[in-house]
């Protein structure tokens, strides 16, 4: 099942999301697993944080190379904790499910040692560079209650709050003169 994803400035997306444990990985927790890499995949994304669904659990789905006639193998992760960083690189024209129309580059760790969860309680390790790094550092700040803007500059920061304002109330106006008034 498709989730809707929450999209800046929703309040939910700044809430701290909690660590799983593991007799949470309940049949709902593996459904809501699912339903976020389906949600991924639709969007299209290559990855989604449980913060962006409105759950505020530690959940991440990733799959960085999936293709709509290739198979698709989606990583599922809980409590993704980042245990060792190098360097610094920067990550070109990031975006985010969850602030529409903005792509910034965005500064970032290099490399990442990562540890998480599977759903069936392995524990993985990823030594991940680059794009898979990037993405990695994307989900767990989400996990955080932090956006990819956090992380630019503030006056980029600024003119897209801005402009995202003046769109949202464009879209209220359109559906006020249409007769559904918004909630
Ligand atoms: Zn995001």
């Amino acid at each position: 099942m498709l989730r809707p994803v929450l999209q800046f400035p929703d309040p939910r997306l700044r809430e701290k999301a909690q660590p799983v444990a593991k007799d949470e990985v309940t049949p709902e927790l593996r459904q809501l697993a699912a339903d976020m890499a389906e949600t991924m995949y639709d969007e299209p994304g290559i990855g989604l944080a449980a913060t962006q669904v409105g759950v505020a659990k530690r959940l991440i789905v990733m799959d960085l190379d999936w293709s709509d006639d290739g198979e698709r193998n989606p990583r599922m992760l809980l409590n993704p904790e980042i245990v060792r960083r190098e360097g610094r690189a920067t990550s070109e024209m990031e975006g985010c499910l969850s602030v529409p129309d903005f792509k910034s580059d965005v500064e970032r760790d290099a490399r990442v040692l990562v540890r998480a969860r599977s759903l069936d309680w392995e524990e993985l390790e990823f030594d991940a560079t680059e794009l898979e790094a990037f993405c990695f550092q994307h989900e767990i700040d989400h996990l955080d209650g932090m956006l990819f803007i956090d992380r630019v500059s503030k006056l980029k920061r600024d003119l897209y709050v801005r402009r995202r304002k003046k769109q949202l109330r464009r879209e209220q106006e359109e559906r006020e003169a249409a007769g559904h008034p918004g909630g």
